[in-house]
């Protein structure tokens, strides 16, 4: 008997109507013959109020109690699951995360799972039949403090989850049926793949595809475990996959050299201008961002004239202000300007087969070069390249490189 973990989205679970369907995706998964844990997201739109709810009473809050708000949201949603479930006849438990337990670091509001202690579940599974619904998303420390996994963190729950339980698979639900070559809102003829490669997809989740955490991505990656992203609100035809599944490279037979076209307008642009062409600059203005705990993206430095020289990079828009401030009290940088422009977007293509084809990125360069986009900024992989762009071409630039790369196919035969 299979194993699977399955998930649902925040969309998935957004009112009682939903989650009764979900409970149904649930009990079909059973009648399949499958073993089944739930792993469900707060209710949407419910993470962003208790967000609001903590910002109102301090913007500076407490990270520990900010931690004990939001993971509030999936605590509601596990017992209505399992409420929902218990309903159609199936046993059903619902667990938080201290009581797996989920054992995670003490970063609050992003930490990472360090270990799962499946052994209780599993006993259930195998000994009454019961459905474990966990709620997504939270964990507890080894202070006994319940910390949040970060945005989007409970695809990462699940895949750990899966992970500890030994599963077959981790389905993720949600409200789009796949992973697609683009934006379908922006591309309109972009199209479902039916397999994605992780590294792939773990490139274009950091390169702002929203379809699954970035982190969710790397667990899976690195404990083997075979992800589906696939649609809540479709009844499944035919395939045996009716979604994306993420999986090893190997297990990919038609492969494309650029699989998919990603975009992020999450980041800005950091310039410093003239600043000496000397060794230790470098250092200067990383360290202490790095020491900020500000992840830096893309960095060019210009070959100098008369001994100075630019050097531009990106951080993430939401980081931005504290970045401009650890930049303005560094004594290495006193007197240097300091740009920043948050009109920017970040363009990548990623595909596997860059490893061994040659001529990529001068196509991504043509194809903005005709349409007269200006690059600012390129940073490359091994199997993704990525520019900064204006922010006002990037509906222009994602189509242009859809169709330069001939990702274009008739969605609906997807
Ligand atoms: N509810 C959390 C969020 O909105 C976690 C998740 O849904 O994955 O970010
Ligand atoms: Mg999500």
């Amino acid at each position: 008997m299979a194993r699977i973990v399955v998930k649902f989205g925040g969309t998935s679970v957004a009112g009682i109507p939903q989650i009764e369907n979900a409970a149904a995706k649930v009990a079909a998964e059973i009648a399949r013959g499958h073993q089944v844990a739930v792993v469900v997201s707060a209710m949407s739109g419910v993470t962003n109020q208790l967000i609001e709810y903590c910002r109102e009473i301090s913007p500076l809050h407490d990270a520990r109690e900010y931690d004990a708000v939001v993971a509030s949201g999936e605590n509601v949603t596990s017992g209505l699951m399992a409420l929902a479930l218990q309903k159609r006849g199936i046993q059903a438990r619902s667990w938080q995360g201290w009581q797996i337990p989920i054992l995670c670091s003490d970063v609050h509001g992003k930490a990472r799972i360090l270990e799962i202690d499946g052994t209780e579940i599993a006993r259930r599974m195998d000994n009454d039949n019961e459905v474990a619904v966990i709620a997504g998303f939270q964990g507890v420390t080894s202070r006994q403090r319940v910390t949040t996994l970060g945005r989007g963190g409970s695809d990462t729950t699940a895949v750990a989850l899966a992970a500890a339980l030994q599963a077959e698979r981790c389905d993720i639900y949600t409200d789009v049926n796949g992973v697609y070559t683009a934006d379908p809102r922006i591309v309109q003829h972009a199209r479902k793949l039916k397999k994605i490669s992780y590294e792939e997809m773990y490139e274009l989740a950091s390169s702002g595809s929203k379809v699954l955490m970035t982190r969710s991505v790397e667990m899976a990656m690195k404990m083997n475990v075979p992800v589906q992203v696939l649609s809540t609100f479709e009844e499944p035809i035919g395939s045996d996959y009716p979604g994306t599944l993420v999986t090893r490279d190997e297990d990919i037979v038609e492969q494309e050299v650029v699989n998919g076209v990603a975009h992020s307008k999450d980041e800005a642009k950091v310039t410093l201008v003239k600043v000496p062409d000397i060794p230790g600059i470098a250092a200067g203005v990383f360290g202490p961002l790095a020491e900020a705990n500000i992840n830096v993206d893309m960095i060019v430095q210009n070959v100098s004239q008369d001994g100075k020289t630019d050097m531009t990079f990106t951080v993430s828009k939401a980081e931005l202000q504290r970045a401009m401030q650890v930049l303005k009290n560094e004594p290495r940088l006193a007197g240097i300007e300091i740009r920043f422009d948050e009109d920017v977007a970040k363009i990548s293509v990623v595909g596997i087969g860059m490893k061994s084809h040659a001529g990529v990125a001068q196509t991504m360069f043509t194809a903005l070069a005709e349409r007269g986009i200006n690059i600012q900024v390129i940073s490359t992989s091994e199997i993704k390249i990525s520019v900064l762009i204006a922010a006002e071409y990037t509906e222009l630039a994602v189509r242009a490189l859809h169709a330069a790369y001939g990702l274009e196919g008739d969605r609906k035969l997807a």
